[in-house]
């Protein structure tokens, strides 16, 4: 208890798949005070930077709240008989697959339950797919595959005890914090040994003892030279090859592959091999940079391969861990939220399994076979055949490939409906329909995280104006839908009871997911819920697949897969040089729509940048800060060039954040084609191919103001500071009234102005005032603006002495970019400490400045400015 008397209610953080478990508590002014849970499996009470930031996201600014049709607030009465009726006439007119739900890994699972039931059973139609389909669903082609079933073997205990974690297209250290902090305790307490294999030198580089930078999409080729290492040192496990079919198919396969086309040297590769067949104890973890891939699937089954060859699969210490992207893409996967899968980790395809489904529902009638994948789904609804389309809680005009394509196909769709907790979405913007949903801290149920711990979300903030619960706005559609019995629930302890109950059909059906024991849980109960992780058996509670040798395939047995090398689905090309890899900061989350909200997780890169290899940068002319424009042959984006050897010559990074409403010429997966590896139908997101040019603006600008800003220019991106919002501008149009300009920007026709220009040099700087304090400034030179940032944007609010100059009063340090979110710390303020020799390792830094003390997740960071500032030191 506190001083408000509030209690703090357990819950789970709604970003990453790691799982966090969070301890919240209102803090009585609207936001809540967030801290790691002691008692959670996942963290014991960690946080990264996003988790520790979530008080400042729950805010309602920007929420929806209340029903919206054809932009017109409307009721829930008159909103959900609209959305009933218009997909009850689609399927009458046009048959059940001319309807679709697009749903997301953000989904709790008994609302992914409810829509899954919904659309399978009830509408009679396999088109429910997720966004988890962009994130990880070749690891479960991969599983299926190789185990018979989609089984994650192994857990984060294995994290503790490996002694060689080896990181696969995996940014653990931005991207699942909280473990790559766990990875570093266990290689200081027992000396774990980290390779990274990424063709970028990332965060997670940093404490690594070896970084294999192969080339993009060359994975498959690694791991089969790894595995035919594997059989020709004699490392195979005899006695579990027993448990397993296809060896020499495999091997065979994998003897074909020219291990030259990853780019990395013989020496690497045998450096890479030994580590790998010496060190029994090995954890293989990857996530997007090996799913998001033509070849997705296969890369997956060349990872597995090895780990079945050696029997290193489920024992403490070892195994193959793919970690998910989002909160709960596992427990989409659970209760069947893929359009290829039914519930329970049951098949579609299986009539028994069907027949047992559809008699535990009541059900009228379920598909024979699968649905429309994410991408056929949005080409089905451009080209017409999806006439009435729900989406729930994602972004796919912005987060899908070719996405200018998929916002257009949405704009076109005869019936579009979305739910979500903002109206301000680029894909909320397009829809007929917006149902307001309770948001992560207003919501109860269950999620389940990477390693298959299921924890409860608890609500701890009253939901506000109309918002309701996923669960109930699907079930009460389903009900005027005529589906009235099957969608009576009073509660998600309701549902997920029923789905308890239903997953007794995978252990009748001798599957692995069967969480039965918990279908008799009371209310009570289901409100105590511990976090557990399946199995769930009165046999078999919490533990660990296939150390045993049992498998799921119907012969019992796990299964190699023949895999060799494809290159990606685009080709570089005179006309498109670069590849482009795209993907996560360590600080914002998918399309940011609660991320943004938080100025300190804004002030870590506060606009959109692509990574250009300094080589590159040289041969197109490109300098420091220069606006960039990269272009696809399906989209086209301009970003701040970065340069940094980072990246390998050839190849360009770029974040996946920025949408319409925060840099809308910066929504990189417009130029991400829509190709799909043929097995998982996952989008290759890592490997499109642009042409990169130098784009030349008119005039650049930088503006701050105290209020979000209306910019209309051919490029800008705009991001939360803790006074108000800062902007970064550039235009291809001369502008001669600067007054006037930044009157209308600031939306502040009244304020009084002060005005510099210099026309003849292109500089203009305007500050506006208000009631005796600034308002607002903007900054305009005709090269990249360079003033003061992270000083300016403390100004509005304040008298602002001296604004005009663009820095801050001789008194007033500059403490740089901000590099620790949690306690606000600047790349300056930390460069002074390494410079004034007072400190010389990051925890050093640590105890003089507290940076990197909280979360963590800046330390890679921090030790990168150690190794430029003492290695540059030692040179001198
Ligand atoms: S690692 Fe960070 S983002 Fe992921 S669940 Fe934990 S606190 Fe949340």
């Amino acid at each position: 208890m506190d001083g408000l008397g509030l209690p703090e209610i357990r819950s789970t953080c709604p970003y990453c798949g790691v799982g966090c478990g969070v301890l919240l508590r209102p803090d009585g002014q609207g936001g809540l005070d967030v801290r790691g849970d002691p008692d959670h499996p996942a963290n014991f009470g960690r946080l990264c930077s996003k988790g520790s930031a979530l008080g400042e996201t729950v805010g309602l600014e920007q929420r929806l709240l209340a029903p919206r049709v054809k932009g017109q607030n409307s009721d829930w009465d008159s909103a959900l008989q609209l959305v009933a009726d218009r997909f009850s006439q689609t399927i009458a007119e046009h048959g059940p697959d001319s309807v679709a739900f697009y749903v997301s890994g953000q989904l709790l699972t008994e609302d992914y339950y409810v829509a899954n039931k919904l659309m399978k059973g009830f509408i009679g139609s396999a088109n429910i797919d997720t966004n988890s389909r962009l994130c990880m669903a070749s690891s479960v082609a991969g599983h299926k595959r190789a185990f018979g079933t989609d089984t994650v073997p192994g857990t984060y205990e294995d994290l503790d005890e490996a002694d060689l974690v080896v990181l696969v297209g995996s940014n653990l250290a931005w991207c699942h914090p909280v473990l790559y902090q766990r990875v570093l305790a266990a290689r200081k307490s027992r000396g774990t040994r980290i390779v990274v294999i990424d063709p970028r030198r990332t965060a997670s580089c940093d404490g690594a003892d070896l970084h294999l930078a192969l080339l993009p999409g060359s994975d498959v080729a690694l791991f089969n030279r790894l595995f035919t290492e594997i059989h020709a040192q004699g490392a195979t496990d005899a006695e579990f090859l027993y448990h397993t079919n296809g060896f020499k198919n495999a091997l065979d396969a994998a003897e074909t592959d020219d291990c030259s086309v990853t780019g990395l040297s013989e020496a690497q590769i045998k450096t890479f091999c030994n580590l790998w067949i010496g060190t029994e104890n090995v954890v293989t973890i990857y996530s997007q940079g090996v799913n998001q891939s033509t070849s997705g699937s296969d890369k997956v089954n060349a990872i597995l391969n090895c780990h079945l060859a050696t029997g290193r699969i489920g024992k403490p210490g070892c195994g193959p861990l793919s970690v998910t992207g989002q909160p709960n893409a596992m427990g989409g996967r659970e209760v069947g939220g893929l359009a290829n899968m039914l519930a329970c980790h049951l098949d579609l395809e299986n009539a028994d399994h069907r027949a047992a489904v559809r008699d535990f529902w009541q059900a009228p009638r379920i598909p024979d076979g699968p649905g429309l994948k994410a991408v056929d789904m949005f080409q089905a609804v451009g080209d017409g055949r999806i006439k009435a389309l729900w989406i729930i809680h994602t972004n796919p005009a912005v987060s899908m490939p070719e996405a200018d394509a998929v916002r257009d196909a949405i704009a076109g769709c005869d019936f579009t409906v979305v739910s979500d907790i903002t109206a301000q979405t680029d894909t909320a913007r397009l829809a007929d329909v917006i149902l307001p949903a309770t948001a992560w801290a207003e919501k109860e149920g269950t999620v389940t995280n990477s390693d298959r711990t299921i924890s409860r979300q608890r609500s701890v903030l009253l939901a506000p104006g109309q918002a309701r619960p996923d669960w109930d706005i699907l079930s009460e559609v389903g009900r005027r839908m005529g589906f009235a019995a099957p969608f009576d629930y009073a509660s998600p302890a309701e549902i997920f009871r029923e789905y308890a109950a239903l997953s007794a059909l995978g252990g009748h059906f001798g599957r692995d997911f069967d969480i039965s024991l918990l279908a008799t849980l009371s209310d009570a109960g289901y409100a105590g819920m511990v976090p557990q992780r399946w199995p769930i058996t009165a046999t078999r509670e919490g533990g660990r697949f296939f150390a045993d040798g049992a498998f799921y395939h119907a012969d019992g047995k796990a299964r190699f897969l023949p895999v060799r090398w494809h290159p990606p689905a685009a080709r570089t090309e005179p006309r498109f040089p670069f590849r482009l890899n795209t993907g996560r900061l360590r600080d914002q989350w998918h399309t940011m729509t609660r991320t943004a909200l938080s100025p300190r997780l804004a002030a870590h890169l506060p606009e959109p940048f692509v990574d250009i290899h300094p080589e590159d940068a040289a041969r197109f002319s490109i300098s420091p800060a220069d606006l960039v424009r990269l272009t696809s042959p399906v989209g086209t984006a301009i970003l701040r060039a970065h340069i940094t050897d980072t990246v390998q010559p050839g190849q360009l990074f770029a974040s996946m954040h920025w949408t319409g409403e925060t840099a809308p010429s910066a929504r990189i997966d417009a130029l991400v084609p829509a190709a799909t590896d043929p097995v998982s139908g996952q989008p290759e997101s890592k490997a499109g191919v642009v042409a990169l040019q130098r784009f030349e603006a008119a005039w650049y600008g930088f503006a701050v103001s105290g209020s979000a800003m209306v910019p209309n220019c051919a490029y800008w991106a705009q991001a939360r500071t803790h006074n108000g919002y800062r902007a970064e501008l550039a235009g291809l149009e001369e502008i001669v009234d600067w007054e006037a300009e930044a009157r209308r920007l600031f939306a502040a026709p009244e304020a009084l102005a002060t005005i510099m220009t210099d026309i003849s040099r292109g500089v203009a700087r305007v500050v506006l005032h208000q009631q005796g304090v600034v308002k607002a400034a903007l900054f305009v030179e005709r090269q990249p603006v360079a003033v003061m940032r992270d000083y300016l944007t403390t100004v509005p609010g304040t008298a602002g002495d001296g604004v005009l100059t663009g820095t801050p009063p001789t008194d007033v340090p500059d403490p740089g970019p901000v590099l620790c979110s949690c306690f606000g710390i600047g790349v300056r303020t930390i460069l002074d400490a390494i410079e004034g020799g007072k400190v010389v390792n990051v925890d050093a830094v640590g105890a003089a400045l507290g940076a990197g003390t909280n979360c963590g997740s800046c330390r890679p960071e921090i030790s990168a400015l150690l190794d430029r500032v003492l290695h540059r030191e030692a040179a001198e």
